[in-house]
């Protein structure tokens, strides 16, 4: 619907006003009246509605000021517009300086084409009006709002700055306009105290608004920091091309919640909203201090959730998150509101029980705590089984301080955890002892590989029914420059705690490629050579290429190298294990199931596997004694083994009669004191040669005597076990 234009012609002659009344309704939308006097057209004004004033050939040479100033007194602003003719034009332009906004020279010979004219500028000057009202409108309104409004251009420049905004970032309009954007505009994260990146780039680059509402901090000219929400928005020109963004910033006003909540992040634990290490920490040092003005007690329980780690690992973060939170509720349903429950991180928590009177105050707590977690929990349609296992300190006996209170009741928990889960356990002093052990080792560890203090033995394993070596199983040493030897059952566990097993895997299975290089180089018959992987290693994501890269590297026959891995590995995520596995045997590789029948295999799982051969654990060779009604389980172990047609190998054979019953049930292959000791590369090397052909006539009994004399003493296991001559001499 077109405006209609309300036009005032004030005009002595009416029939050249007729003529320009008639053209101009003719042209459009225009509602147009006509005086014939000043005065009358002052009293029209008066009344309203005239959009502009049209003075035709009205002026005088005297009077042109007064009857403008009398017209623009009537409607200020109201535009008028005169018409003369030509000569009359310097008059015309005197107008103008007295008020009048534009003039049209007229010839008077056509009246259509003043009437043109006219309707031109009328309607321009309406538009340029309705622009005016409109962009004051805004920017008015742009001043009133509570929010800050800040505009660039897409090459970065500040382009507008309403009065909040101003205050806000403390760059006045003029200072601003043109300046880079960053000049002006600064948020950080509230968080991280990072650079957050501008939001109208990000509105620039996705062409949509964006939306903040997060922690934004805007830091103004002189550092004064507010917490905002920001939304930006892109802007486009009539040609619809992006030309530029505004982000609107609305103060939080709230400065200090968003620093409250930062302070509640900052001390408690995201996931179970419980109090996290900080408060912690807090809380039993304040409770500290009060035992001892009161000489009371305190309990620290550290608690952690058995066999978390599976859960995560079968069921999922999600599962995971709500068993920990789950934990969390019913610990402090627990306990008394005075006592503080905490989550360190994982699946570690820590109670504190504080001003307790005697020694024995805890045990409700304890018991409590026990049976609850020992509640399986439902979580959608799973029902997990996963108990904590708990240990203890108590304030003063075992600690003084936060600090200690904490590490000895992790200690304690260690050892619960060692005595069968579930259970809670208390510090004693001499469980410090063996933390201090751990702690050594995890500290020598990564020192111990870049100085080379590891080194590898190798111990052959013999077909039973000749005695023949089928191979040998490197077996990882340590000889630390002021300990001497430590025994891999002691640093492999804390090794593979500590993720250092995986680089120190890499480096046994290199070397174990690299000695097999060697003794084939050196014309000895192919041995084949087998390596312990452990379940992380097996597990690692980089493993398959380090096997492959080091195979190539050391250029070595795949089907040299046997992999041992142990049922509990193979076991922890048996579908990703099966790819795994398959992927080795594809490389050609040897593959093994160590310490069989220690784990909780699936045997159909097993059955599945693409293993080459069972290594039956030496704790079932040991329970061989003669007596046939102990030896039931090592019998069906080998026969599991069979039916599964592996190769099986028994570990840990000392003595003869271990070896006739073994052979008795048809096992392969075996390894132990009985035939040959762990020994160094050169002796395996001797051992393999005097057993070819040519070596016949050689006396090898009383030579590998003399080998394992030359042994360091922390090679030779403790007991020494004399070998049968039959087995050895093949
Ligand atoms: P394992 O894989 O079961 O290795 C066999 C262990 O039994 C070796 O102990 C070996 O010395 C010992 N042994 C051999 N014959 C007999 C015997 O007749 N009687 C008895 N009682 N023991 C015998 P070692 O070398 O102390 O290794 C212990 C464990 O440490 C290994 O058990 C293996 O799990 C781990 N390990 C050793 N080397 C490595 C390695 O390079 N990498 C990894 N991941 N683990 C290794
Ligand atoms: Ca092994
Ligand atoms: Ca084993």
């Amino acid at each position: 619907m077109p405006h209609t234009h309300h036009l005032l012609i004030v005009d002595r002659d009416p029939v050249d006003a007729q003529a320009v009344l008639t053209s101009l309704r003719r042209l459009g939308p225009f509602h147009v009246e006509w005086v014939t006097t000043l005065n009358a057209a002052v009293v029209r004004l008066g009344n309203g509605g005239i959009g502009a004033v049209a003075l035709n050939h009205f002026l005088s040479e005297t009077q042109t000021k007064d009857e403008l100033d009398a017209l623009s007194a009537a409607a200020p602003h109201v535009p008028i517009l005169v018409i003369c003719a030509v000569r009359e034009e310097a008059l015309a332009i005197r107008a103008v300086g007295f008020g009048a906004h534009d003039y049209l020279l007229d010839d008077r010979a056509d009246a259509s084409l003043l009437a043109r004219a006219l309707g031109n500028i009328v309607v321009q000057r309406a538009l340029e009006q309705a622009l005016f009202v409109e962009r004051e409108r805004a920017s008015v309104a742009l001043d009133a709002i509570g929010d800050g409004v800040l505009g660039m251009d897409t090459s970065g420049h500040v382009t507008y700055l309403n009065v909040v905004a101003e205050a806000m970032t403390g760059w006045c309009r003029e200072d601003a306009q043109g300046r880079p954007i960053a000049d002006v505009f600064t948020v950080i994260d509230g968080i991280t105290r990072e650079a957050a990146k501008n939001p109208m780039e990000v509105a620039i680059e996705h062409d949509r608004t964006v939306r903040a509402a997060g922690n934004c901090i805007l830091v103004r000219r002189d550092g004064f920091e507010s917490a905002v929400e920001t939304s930006a928005a892109p802007i486009h020109n009539q040609l619809a091309q992006l030309v530029g963004a505004v982000v609107v910033l609305h103060d939080t006003g709230a400065p200090k919640a968003v620093l409250q909540q930062i302070a509640h992040l900052a001390q408690h634990d995201f996931l179970t909203s419980l109090p996290n290490r900080m408060l912690l920490n807090d809380r039993l040092a304040q409770a500290i201090a009060r035992a001892r003005r009161h000489s009371s007690r305190i309990c620290v329980l550290f608690l952690d959730v058995d066999r978390f780690k599976h859960v995560n690992d079968s069921l999922g973060h999600m599962v995971g998150d709500r068993v920990l939170q789950v934990v969390g509720e019913r610990l402090t349903a627990c306990v008394r509101s005075s006592d503080t429950v905490s989550r360190l991180g994982g699946d570690e928590f820590v109670v504190v029980l504080p001003d307790l009177e005697h020694a024995d105050d805890h045990t409700i707590a304890v018991t409590r705590i026990l049976s609850a977690l020992s509640t399986p929990y439902v979580i959608g349609n799973h029902v997990v089984h996963a108990p904590a296992s708990i240990g203890a300190s108590r304030y003063p006996e075992d600690g003084l301080d936060a600090d200690t209170l904490i590490k000895h009741a992790d200690i304690a928990m260690y050892a619960a955890k060692d005595g069968g889960r579930g259970r809670c356990q208390f510090f004693t002093h001499d469980m410090n002892l063996r933390a201090a052990e751990h702690e050594f080792i995890e500290g020598s560890l990564r020192p111990a590989l870049e100085r080379g203090e590891f080194a590898l033995q190798y111990q052959p394993k013999v077909r039973l029914d000749n005695g023949a070596i089928t191979g040998v199983e490197a077996l990882i040493r340590w000889w630390h420059p002021e300990r001497g030897p430590i025994a891999p059952s002691q640093f492999v566990p804390v090794a593979e705690e500590c993720g250092l097993i995986l680089p120190i895997g890499n480096w046994v299975l290199r070397q174990a490629c690299l000695q097999a290089r060697a003794w084939a180089d050196a014309g000895l018959a192919p041995v084949s050579v087998a390596v312990n992987v452990s379940a992380l290693e097996f597990k690692s994501k980089e493993f398959l290429d380090g096997v492959r890269m080091i195979i190539e590297e050391t250029r070595v026959e795949p089907n040299w190298i046997e992999l041992e891995l142990t049922e509990t590995a193979l076991m922890q995520d048996a579908h990703a294990a099966a790819g795994t596995l398959r992927a080795l045997k594809d490389i050609g590789i040897q593959l093994a199931v160590d310490d069989f029948g220690t784990g909780y295999s699936s045997l159909s799982y097993l059955q599945k596997f693409p293993v080459d051969a069972l290594k039956v654990d030496r704790t079932f060779v040991h329970e061989i004694s003669g007596h046939p009604h102990d030896s039931t389980i090592v019998s069906a172990v080998i026969a599991l083994g069979k039916t599964m047609k592996k190769r099986v190998i028994a570990e840990g054979v000392e003595s003869k009669a271990q070896l006739d019953f073994l052979i008795t049930h048809g096992c392969h292959e075996g390894q132990g004191f009985y035939f040959h000791r762990p020994m160094v590369s050169e002796h395996v090397a001797m051992l393999i040669d005097s057993r070819m052909p040519r070596s016949r006539t050689d006396q090898p009994s009383a030579g590998l005597d003399a080998l394992d004399g030359a042994l360091p003493a922390h090679v030779l296991p403790a007991t020494r076990t004399k070998r049968p001559a039959a087995l050895i001499q093949n």
